[in-house]
């Protein structure tokens, strides 16, 4: 199987060919064509399995068809347990989406609120995000859920560990009951 065969638009096919990634791994397999019909998805996957190309592809693909909705806010909204994931997640959505006119930026703890209260004000297609630092924008107003399609999980379970049970509920009532869920987790 290729990537080809997973019917993704030819500007991924040519992202993913700059990234001399050959064929698709198990994970990316089996999850690809499930998000790209628009179903909620939970998947099993180790970090390593290639899982952020898993949800980032189709969530990009679903970018490509343009809004009917006039928000502002993100179209896609994937939680991080941690920084550095998201930083990792930020990465792959840049490389992924060389060829597309996407914006995407990521609020994280840790880091400075200026900065991210600037992005929150801009038209964004993608917002990563670990959930505390996220409630902390939605308690003060600055975020527009109103058009998220996709939500993301990434590392559910370490989400948990952590203690983001709550944010993660919150956010989730938060976005339209109409979006897509993709849930991934290593156990
Ligand atoms: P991840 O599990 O998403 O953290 O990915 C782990 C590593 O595998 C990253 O360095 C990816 O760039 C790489 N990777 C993801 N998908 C593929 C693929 N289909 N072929 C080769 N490498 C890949």
């Amino acid at each position: 199987m290729s990537f080809e065969n997973l019917k993704l638009d030819p500007k991924l096919l040519a992202a993913i060919a700059g990234c001399h990634y050959k064929e698709p791994t198990d994970i990316q397999r089996q999850a690809i064509p499930v998000a790209l019909e628009g179903r909620d998805l939970m998947a099993s996957a180790q970090t390593g399995t290639g899982k952020t190309a898993a949800f980032v592809l189709p969530a990009l693909q679903k970018l490509l068809t343009p809004s009917a909705s006039k928000g502002r806010g993100p179209r896609v909204l994937v939680l991080t347990p941690t920084r550095e994931l998201a930083m990792q997640v930020t990465e792959n959505i840049k490389q992924f989406s060389r060829d597309c006119r996407f914006t995407s930026g990521s609020v994280v703890g840790g880091m400075p609120y200026g900065p991210q209260i600037n992005l929150l004000r801009q038209p964004l297609d993608l917002l990563v995000a670990t959930p505390g630092r996220l409630q902390d924008h939605m308690d003060s107003g600055r975020v527009d859920f109103s058009r998220v399609e996709i939500l993301v999980l990434d590392e559910a379970d370490r989400m948990l560990d952590m203690g983001f049970v709550d944010a993660v509920k919150l956010i989730a009532a938060a976005a339209p009951a109409s979006r897509q869920t993709l849930l991934f987790s290593a156990t």
